[in-house]
């Protein structure tokens, strides 16, 4: 496939509506997949990156790396995937290869990843740039292949917001006998819900308010409370296995470590780039962890994906024509989704 223009929408400078725009996907590489984007989801961190939150980025940016679709076209050397497989690509389209991180299957602690969108490719020195857009060329090693049961739309908020809470899920173990809460109940959170619960964990929500609460339950959560009534952190001091935190704003941190039991971990998804305040000793006292974890591997990704459809997860999603999309990062900035907006990429 030669270099071609494609419809996009994008974020012409930091903080700027995105509007409508054509950009050019690179011509096959021979390990490449050409992709017709059928649904991208959106994220919490493309708000953040549109509004430079996180640097200066590269503009004009185009956001989306939670991103399905059919293989339309594939390079010499592909062996994975076929045209016409249904498949996904999330937040790294590239890595070294070469390093321990990427020899122990975590290109996304590879010093040397390329994200989606708002990075440099390191082969041609072109921005990367993301789903939100009609086609994309990534490299086979990076994107998934999406099982049947479950609908491309449902499964695009999986590429990154199902990734990101799976992948510390398991790695702290969460499952039966293991008390699990997740603070936030938004794209991320209603994915850790779903998620934990299939593994068997018993799930508590921690949400500003009691207004999700019937969501929670509905979600697979056993247990609902509003962090907005102190008495929420009373009653369950030194409840808790894990915290999933997918909250973007500062935290009292030391108010929620009391919240853990004995060895209990909180673990940092939601990304503020305040500093965070800490006391040792809320860490001392029952030997409890603060930790951070990102997105995850590729086989892990997959096998996330297959997780999913094995216990009939996907995304609640409210599916927006591309035109709106300017809304939802506005609904998004507020909390007001429920509880992922996923563009319908025929609507550009
Ligand atoms: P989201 O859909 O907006 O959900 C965030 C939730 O945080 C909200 O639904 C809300 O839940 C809660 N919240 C607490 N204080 C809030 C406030 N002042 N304003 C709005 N919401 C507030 O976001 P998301 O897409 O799940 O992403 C969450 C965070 O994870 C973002 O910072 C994102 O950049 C980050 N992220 C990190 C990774 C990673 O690899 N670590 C990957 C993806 C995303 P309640 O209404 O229940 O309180
Ligand atoms: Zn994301
Ligand atoms: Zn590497």
């Amino acid at each position: 496939m030669p270099a071609s223009s494609v419809a996009a929408y994008a974020a012409p400078s930091p903080g700027a509506p995105l509007e409508p725009t054509t950009i050019e996907r690179r011509p096959l590489r021979t390990n490449d997949v050409a992709i017709a984007i059928h649904y991208c989801g959106v994220c919490h961190s493309d708000v953040h990156q549109v509004h430079g939150d996180w640097g200066d980025g590269t503009f004009p940016m185009v956001p989306g790396h939670e991103i399905t679709g059919i293989v339309t076209d594939i390079g010499s050397e592909v062996s994975k995937h076929a045209i016409g497989d249904r498949v996904g690509v999330g937040v790294i389209v590239d890595s070294c290869r070469d390093c321990d991180q990427c020899a122990q299957n975590r290109e996304q602690y590879c010093p040397h990843s390329v994200e989606t969108y708002a990075a440099i490719d390191p082969h041609d020195g072109e921005p990367t740039r993301g789903g939100y857009s009609t086609h994309i060329v990534t490299d086979e090693h990076f994107v998934l292949r999406i099982p049947d049961a479950v609908p491309l739309d449902q499964a695009a908020p999986l590429l990154c917001a199902g990734i990101t809470t799976y992948s510390p899920l398991k790695h702290w173990n969460a499952g039966p006998g293991k008390k699990v809460a997740v603070l936030g109940l938004g794209g991320l959170g209603h994915l850790a819900v779903k998620i934990a619960r299939a593994m068997g964990a018993e799930v508590t929500v921690l949400s500003r308010s009691l207004r999700k609460e019937d969501d929670g339950r509905n979600l697979g959560a056993g247990h609902f409370h509003a962090t907005d009534d102190p008495a929420t952190f009373e009653q369950l001091a030194g409840t808790f296995d894990l915290i999933v935190c997918t909250v973007s704003t500062r935290l009292d941190v030391d108010a929620y470590l009391s919240m853990l039991a004995h060895g209990g971990t909180m673990v940092y998804l939601g990304i503020t780039d305040e500093p965070l305040d800490v006391s040792v000793f809320s860490l001392l006292r029952d030997r409890r962890s603060l930790a951070g974890s990102q997105i995850g591997g590729m086989a892990e990704t997959q096998e996330m994906l297959d997780f999913c459809a094995e216990h009939g997860i996907g995304a609640d999603i409210e599916v927006i024509d591309a035109a709106k999309i300017n809304e939802a990062f506005e609904r998004v900035r507020h909390g007001d989704v429920r509880y992922r907006f996923v563009i319908d990429a025929s609507t550009f």
